[in-house]
């Protein structure tokens, strides 16, 4: 008997220096078992299959030892009269993020980590970040596949310390949600109201940034040009992601679209990403006289870019319809849109124009001088061009 102590001393110590490694756990189950600790042995197996939910012998032997427990248990993790201090919150921690697990996934290699932190760990590398195991195919297939025991042995013996864990997530997320205060900034070309704007993903910091906004539901995020002295330039388009396509290194083809424009009131950071504090930007509508000659300078201005387009040659054209699609048609109510007519943005995007000048463009809240100012690339490009 006093060697069985022993040895469950031992393990005890084991489990303490490293209280993820599956085997110190197994080797405590092993001794409780024979030391007639079965309640105890019962719990040690437990936190084996929480941590590696695909060990057979291990769950034969649970199998085993439960029929010797005092307390009725009908299922593997029914033992719904375990002393909730048998089990520790702190061998319930993430390796990555040190908190109580949250939506566990088991690798292969046998490693539980939270998945959103696996996630981030797999952005950078595609390794078990525990044993260096290499993760490609896991991560190609994303058979991310949550560990329901360990869910269940969570929700049974630290549900209070999983409640406050679902609080915080949940605060992380209405605080990612907010797309005044911290938008998340994607510091890479310019884009434009209702023009589509295809994105490849590779930067780990973006992955993150992509994956929140799909997991927030928000699916929107900033896109501003670089700025050498600020990082970024103090105005932008917010992108809407229309599609996703991932591919099995990680890397992703984002679909977005310009949805409106914002000027950045202030610079931040969050978790290697940028992000800004932002007010959007709205058309200032004219009314009576001025509208009239808001009117005609439109429909005027629009002719003028209609017959650009037109005289275009034609391999051109069909580069610029195959990238921006089709010349949007003339609005008949040119303030409808607090961005204003389509096709304004359309033509920004083709024109041969530096992002500078785009940009002043961009942040134009006048219709008229919006037209005005692409007038004048109008004729300028008209001039340029040789006959
Ligand atoms: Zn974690
Ligand atoms: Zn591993």
């Amino acid at each position: 008997m006093r060697n069985f102590s022993q040895a469950v001393q031992d393990a005890d110590s084991l489990c303490g220096i490293k209280p993820l490694w599956t085997k110190a756990h197994c080797l405590k189950a092993t001794a409780l078992s024979e030391a007639g600790q079965n309640d105890e042995a019962l719990q040690e197996y437990f936190m084996c299959i929480a941590l590696k939910p695909d060990w057979t012998k291990v769950k034969l032997e649970a199998q085993k030892v439960n029929k010797l427990c005092s307390f009725q248990a009908t299922t593997l993790c029914g033992g719904r009269t375990v002393h909730a201090d048998l089990l520790d919150s702190g061998d319930m921690e993430c390796s990555l993020c040190m908190r109580l697990f949250y939506e566990p996934v088991a690798t292969p290699c046998g490693h539980t980590f939270c998945l959103k932190c696996l996630e981030r760990c797999l952005d950078h590398n595609p390794n078990c970040p525990l044993c260096k195991e290499n993760l490609s195919e896991y991560l190609a297939t994303r058979g991310y596949s949550k560990t329901l025991l360990m869910e269940e042995v969570l929700q049974r013996y630290l549900g209070d310390e999983l409640a406050e864990r679902k609080k915080i997530h949940e605060e992380e997320m209405k605080e990612l949600s907010n797309l005044n205060q911290e938008v998340p900034i994607f510091v890479c070309t310019m884009a434009f109201p209702t023009i589509p704007c295809p994105l490849h993903v590779f930067e780990p910091r973006y992955r993150l940034m992509i994956r929140r906004s799909m997991e927030t539901g928000t699916k929107q995020f900033g896109m501003c040009i670089a700025d050498e002295l600020k990082g970024f330039a103090d105005y932008g388009c917010m992108l809407q992601v229309r599609d996703v396509k991932f591919f099995p290194d990680g890397r992703s083809v984002v679909d977005t679209i310009g949805v409106s424009r914002f000027k950045v009131l202030s610079h931040g950071q969050r978790d290697g990403y940028n992000t800004a504090k932002i007010e959007y930007l709205v058309d200032k509508k004219v009314e009576a006289e001025e509208l009239v000659e808001l009117v005609k300078l439109h429909d005027s201005v629009y002719d003028q870019a209609d017959s650009w387009f037109t005289s275009l040659k034609d391999n051109m054209k069909s580069q610029i319809l195959s990238h921006f699609g089709h010349f949007p048609s003339k609005d008949p109510d040119p303030q409808a849109s607090p961005c204003g007519p389509a096709w304004c943005w359309w033509l920004l995007a083709v024109l041969p124009l530096e992002n500078r000048a785009q940009l002043t463009i961009l942040a134009m809240t006048s219709l008229k001088d919006r037209l005005i100012a692409i007038r004048r690339v109008l004729i300028f490009v008209t001039r340029k061009r040789p006959r």
